[in-house]
């Protein structure tokens, strides 16, 4: 097993990966906004519902699946009537660093105010913003310094993950959506054909072709999702061949700084959905030359941020 600087083009190499895992669990729109909820405080239905503005059967259903996947439980705080409220696990917990790069990627590129303003950490008693970078040599992580092999059990992984089967929907589309226009990373990276299109871009793919073959994706829905991606300003459409004419597909600097939450899936992935040793694949950071493992610290004082060390300053209206 070898490094490859070029990806090799397998047929559904990304829907094996880590990511497409994680995704499957978290990419869901609703589900993400949940945690994120949670995450602020947030642990009663009603309350849940009222932030994310999610039907009462699409936050029932997305709160039943996150406690079967084991990312929240049930925690009752009222005997009669009973009531519950709910909470992280050590697994939902562990999606820190992915909600705080999400929160990073809003605050440079997105338009924030459904977010808190600021974030303090505590320890150091500073503002800060939280940064992403290779816990081997400290350096911050750009999608051309890391490459990857295929792990012995890409094979076994190889399998759709049934969530993926299904046609996922649009944004307008996505069953009693009426939240807010306002959330602009869910919107970029929302549903999970978008999440999986701009994967195979960090693994490096351009061509139509090859990315339709890396996912398995409809022609007419990945043309679809690469216009979003345009149009969002996440991809440039660029022209490499005179005649006949031909485009690809390069990620922008605003679509590169999603990388950073997407590696952080594919960690947590590592931790809690592939068993250790049989990861379908691995990822290097060539600048250490070492297998890549992220940490997200503060701007600050560089030490790792814990869930319990950092505080919103101040929460901005939801409106
Ligand atoms: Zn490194
Ligand atoms: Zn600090």
């Amino acid at each position: 097993m070898s490094a490859v600087a070029k990806p090799e083009i397998e047929p559904n190499i990304i829907l094996s990966s880590q990511v497409a895992q994680g995704l499957a669990v978290i990419g869901d729109r609703w589900a993400f906004m949940i945690v994120r909820e949670i995450y602020l405080g947030v642990r009663r239905f009603e309350d849940l519902r009222e932030r994310t503005q999610a039907a009462r059967g699409t936050l029932a259903s997305r709160l039943k699946s996150l406690v079967e996947q084991g990312i929240l439980y049930k925690n009752p705080y009222q005997k009669s009537p009973v009531r519950h409220e709910y909470r992280l696990t050590d697994k939902g917990i562990d999606l820190y660093p992915v909600v705080l790069m999400m929160w990073r990627w809003e605050h440079d590129w997105g338009d924030h105010h459904y977010l808190p303003a600021t974030l303090v950490h505590q320890a150091c008693g500073s503002e800060m913003l939280p940064m992403y970078r290779c816990s081997g040599c400290k350096l911050e992580i750009r999608p051309q310094d890391v490459a990857f092999s295929v792990g012995d059990n890409f094979e076994a992984a190889r399998k759709i993950p049934p969530r993926f089967q299904r046609r996922s929907r649009s944004k307008h589309e996505i069953e009693g959506y009426k939240g807010p226009e306002k959330v602009q990373a869910l919107d970029c990276t929302g549903d999970r054909w978008t999440s999986l299109v701009l994967a195979a871009a960090f693994f490096g793919l351009k061509r139509f072709d090859d990315i339709a073959m890396s996912i398995g994706i409809a022609t007419n829905i990945l043309s679809d999702r690469l216009k979003a991606l345009t149009r969002m300003g996440i991809i440039d459409r660029v022209k490499y061949l005179e005649r006949p004419v031909r485009h690809e597909y390069r990620l922008s600097q605003k679509g590169r700084d999603i990388y950073k939450q997407t590696l952080a899936i594919h960690e947590w992935a590592n931790r809690w959905l592939v068993e250790p040793g049989r990861e379908p694949l691995v990822l290097h950071h060539k600048a250490c030359d070492t297998d890549l493992h992220g940490e997200v610290v503060c701007s600050h004082c560089e030490q790792v941020l814990d869930p319990h060390e950092v505080t919103y300053q101040a929460l901005a209206p939801t409106e």
